[in-house]
């Protein structure tokens, strides 16, 4: 790589540069950006608890102090501008477009704070999905940003190709349940990552358990937990389990992801924040 490489490879005469093919792809940020760290919420099929999980992340780095962004790149099944409270349609500067923000203080940008009507569904090819979802990267501005979680669409197609290959991603949380086939698709999430040479900093397994109400034994409806085993086959340290909570629901659905008492994935948080550096 050239010692004042701009990263911009379509302007740059280097030859046989090392870095050439993996960072042509890479988009920059709206110039007004200011994005410190990104992390996507991946998950294998979609009702596992994804977007659950990048809301419950977002809200506890918001309340430890980060300034906090939520990328909702989920543009079918935009449901992160609902959990967090915010009805606000995104507004369009000279410059740019600006994200909401919940009364928090989370910056979002969502398919659903663009349509004039949330219930209007998108049904798009999945080359202008894309593209949108680059828009939010390109176009936005996202303001002095600590840490960024994008809420990526289920599965391992085009869209979350084209976003991992064309935004500079830190690490990837994997979301499974125990009914899920967690081991092949950690496996898939652990080869795309090495392709994309990502980390993948944590899995959550959702919907892990319930808890009795009277004598508060944890039971798992929908099996034995495979998920230490697994992560411990792949390298993978930091592992979360989340019962099915009634609370979670009522807090998700009536926009108050925000006010979740002992958030479940603080610590799970903090370990990646230590990872990733972001102190
Ligand atoms: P995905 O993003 O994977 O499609 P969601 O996060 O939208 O899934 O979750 C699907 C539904 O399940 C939502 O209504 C959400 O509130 C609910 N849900 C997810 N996780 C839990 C949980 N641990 N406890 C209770 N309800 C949950």
């Amino acid at each position: 790589m050239a010692s004042n490489c701009s990263h911009d490879c379509s302007s740059c005469g280097e030859g046989g540069c090392s870095s050439r093919k993996k960072e042509s792809l890479i988009k920059k940020p709206h110039q007004m950006s200011d994005i410190k760290k990104v992390i996507a919420v991946v998950s294998g099929k979609g009702g596992v608890g994804k977007s659950m999980t990048c809301a419950l992340l977002a809200a506890a780095a918001q309340n430890s102090g980060k300034v906090t962004a939520v990328m909702d790149a989920d543009i079918t099944g935009p449901s992160i501008p609902r959990m967090f409270g915010t009805d606000k349609r995104a507004m369009g500067s000279d410059n740019g477009i600006l994200p909401v923000v919940s009364e928090g203080g989370v910056q979002i940008m969502s398919m659903n704070v663009l349509l004039e009507n949330e219930a209007e569904p998108v049904v798009w090819r999945g080359s202008l999905i894309s593209g949108t979802v680059l828009q939010f990267w390109t176009d936005v501005i996202w303001t002095g940003v600590d840490i960024m979680f994008i809420d990526m669409p289920p599965g391992t197609g085009d869209v979350p190709l084209t976003v991992f290959q064309s935004i500079p991603i830190d690490g990837i949380v994997v979301v499974t349940t125990p009914q899920d086939l967690v081991g092949m698709i950690v496996q898939k999430a652990v080869n795309m990552a090495q392709m994309m040479n990502i980390p993948i900093l944590g899995i959550v397994e959702n919907m892990s358990y319930i808890k009795c109400p009277d004598c508060g034994r944890k039971i798992p409806v929908f099996g034995e937990s495979k998920v230490d085993a697994i992560a411990m086959e792949y390298g993978i340290p930091n592992v979360a389990k989340l019962p099915i909570d009634r609370d979670l629901t009522v807090a998700a659905d009536g926009g108050k992801i925000e006010e979740v008492e002992d958030n479940p994935l603080n610590e799970f948080l903090s370990k990646i924040l230590k990872k990733i550096k972001l102190k």
